[in-house]
């Protein structure tokens, strides 16, 4: 294919964007492909979106490799399945609602498990019918806190998404390492430096989550490794720190119901940290301390419950063990709320999985969280969390404890042991690329996805889901291989392998051009044919900025029968043949 470049829809830029704050994001604007449109929302120009749509291309074959199938959902979304699910508020300001003119809400799809997960148990009921993986390329809608970086961290954004669907666990680790290796595959075709690190496994013990990171010196994401193969994102090596605070010694209780009907297994930990307080008034103390309730669902899940107690009392496990049970009402009211507050003698207030939000502001909001089991799925209690001036603002579990440890916040530091005794840590910075995630029954359950087993007995199902950041590769694979003049794409990603320049006024050079990129063509290559009548000045820094990894210069030479062959990457340039230089490029 040949276009030229008089033509083509494109115009680079003499300066940078004011909002360049990493070179991809520079480069991939002056170059001419993509505009912004808003803060975090881009427009495709035609060279942007040819990389696109290679990368598209990659990830699209390497999933179809593993038996996955291609579907294609809407972005605009019904409220209910969230809301299911606890994801329309979980989310907090992070998704994108709207209204319908009936003033129904709907949403802007931030990721797509709630519709997956309906779209099987809509069509599918045995075992028979699984495994099944479905997949999508698919835009996706977050209203970041800080989009940067152009297409690194957008609003709208561009990932593939793909779900998987298994009776029972081993089925789920085995679509877990089809999609892990299609990953590995992915990114080595995108030419990428890349790093699998363990993840925060979040909610459910036993989930398992890794993530793709780029290295790459502008990352967001902090990770850690060892000469051995230890690597982990910081956030994890926290989770698996074999350093963990053992299960305290608090004495074994008697398992205790939980207002949620849950069954509290025993103290976790009572952290020996007393966090200092700004406002003495509501506790009558100067500190805070935690205990840690180990919490069994009645489903066998294991959650925790975090509970303030002021920091000058001694803790009686005894009293506290009462102070759980549960309130002989049903449903648990707002009295019931107040009398286990108090006799607690603490402060109680869910927060969201990631830690980052208090879920709900009066107290009946936490009512509904005792005795609304789906809510307290991935939802965890923090004390204090609503109050700046306390503590345990931004619990996570896994990071700041198990369900069997308690984990020591501590930050780790360059050169501490790794937790496999794999030698002693490195900190380095990556691109979050893809994740992938053992989700387990979280979404089958709240949304009813069950199937009929070999004995005819309905289970839910297990899932995982995958993401890539279709257009973030883009941006990444732009950050890892442009330099001070531009980008410089790999073969596989450039929008045309060659860029094809004609030099000076003479109409044989044009003619001579024009047969070389007709022959180049010929042998399948996409050639971006600078026809303009420009200076060769301005030809050579096009050609740097937009970054071909051919470059082929017809000019002055051309009476010796010679073209100038340059390659982008390394800025090594060659005389050839004129008679060679199809050959020469291939
Ligand atoms: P991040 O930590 O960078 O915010 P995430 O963990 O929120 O990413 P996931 O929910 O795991 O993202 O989504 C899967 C993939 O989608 C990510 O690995 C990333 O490549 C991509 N992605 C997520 N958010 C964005 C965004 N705002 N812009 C571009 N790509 C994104
Ligand atoms: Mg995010
Ligand atoms: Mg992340
Ligand atoms: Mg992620």
């Amino acid at each position: 294919m040949i276009s030229k470049l008089s033509t083509l829809f494109v115009r680079t830029l003499r300066d940078d964007p004011a909002d360049a704050e990493v070179p991809s994001h520079r480069w991939l604007v002056r170059a001419g492909y993509i505009r912004r449109a808003a803060p975090g929302i881009y427009s495709w120009l035609p060279l942007g979106l040819k990389v696109l749509q290679k990368v598209e291309r990659i990830v699209r074959e390497e999933m179809d490799a593993i038996g996955a199938q291609e579907v294609s959902f809407p972005a605009l979304l019904p409220r209910e399945p969230y809301e299911e699910t606890g994801r329309w508020n979980e989310y907090g300001d992070l998704l994108f609602r709207l209204k319908d003119r009936r003033q129904a809400d709907l949403l802007l799809g931030p990721t797509h498990e709630e519709m997956f997960t309906l779209l099987v148990k809509d069509l599918y009921s045995s075992y028979k019918d699984l495994p099944i993986s479905l997949y999508q390329i698919q835009t996706k809608y977050r209203d970041e806190a800080r989009p940067r970086a152009g297409l690194l961290r957008g609003r709208e954004f561009i990932m593939k998404d793909s779900y998987s669907f298994d009776i029972d666990e081993a089925g789920l680790e085995q679509s877990y390492q089809l999609h892990r290796q299609a990953y590995q595959r992915i990114f080595e075709r995108l030419g990428l430096d890349y790093v699998i690190v363990s993840a925060m496994a979040g909610a459910m013990g036993g989930s398992r989550s890794e993530e793709f990171l780029a290295v790459a010196d502008n990352g967001e994401d902090t990770f850690v490794r060892s000469a051995g193969g230890y690597a982990a994102n910081v956030e994890a090596v926290r989770f698996a720190a074999p350093e963990a605070l053992p299960i305290a010694d608090a004495p074994a209780m008697a398992e205790v119901a939980t207002p949620n009907a849950g069954t509290i297994a025993g103290v976790v930990e009572i952290l020996n940290r007393d966090v200092p307080l700004a406002d003495r008034a509501w506790t009558g103390a100067d500190t805070l301390k935690n205990v840690l309730f180990k919490v069994t669902e009645p489903d066998g899940r294991v959650r925790a419950l975090a509970v303030g107690l002021p920091g000058d009392r001694e803790v009686d496990v005894k009293r506290l063990t009462a102070a759980l049970e549960p309130a002989e009402a049903e449903p648990f009211t707002a009295d019931d709320f107040a009398a286990y507050s108090d006799l607690v003698g603490g402060y109680i207030s869910p927060v969201s999985l990631d830690g980052t939000r208090v879920l709900g502001k009066e107290s009946t909001t936490r009512i509904e969280y005792l005795t609304d089991p789906r809510v307290a799925e991935g939802t965890y209690w923090a004390t204090g969390a609503n109050r700046p001036d306390t503590h345990l603002t931004g619990v996570t579990v896994g990071r700041d404890f198990t369900p069997d440890g308690v984990i020591d916040v501590a930050e780790v530091r360059e050169g501490d042991p790794a937790p496999d005794g794999s030698g002693p840590l490195t900190l380095a910075r990556g691109i979050e690329m893809g994740h992938i995630f053992q989700l387990g029954r979280k979404y089958a359950e709240a949304l009813g996805l069950k199937v009929l087993d070999r004995n005819g007995k309905l289970v839910t199902v297990t899932m995982g889901s995958y993401g890539v950041g279709v257009s973030r590769a883009v941006a990444a694979v732009a950050e890892a291989t442009c330099d001070d003049k531009g980008l410089s794409w790999p073969l596989a990603l450039a929008p045309y392998q060659v860029q094809l320049l004609a030099t000076g006024k003479d109409a044989s050079v044009f003619e001579e051009a024009e047969r070389i990129a007709g022959e180049l063509s010929q042998q399948g290559l996409d050639v971006l044919y600078d026809d303009r009548k420009a200076s060769p000045g301005v030809k050579f820094a096009d050609s740097e900025i937009m970054g071909m990894p051919l470059i082929v210069v017809v000019g002055r030479g051309l009476a010796d029968g010679k073209v100038e062959l340059r390659i982008r990457s390394t800025g090594e340039k060659r005389e050839i043949a004129v008679a060679d230089a199809v050959a020469e490029v291939l």
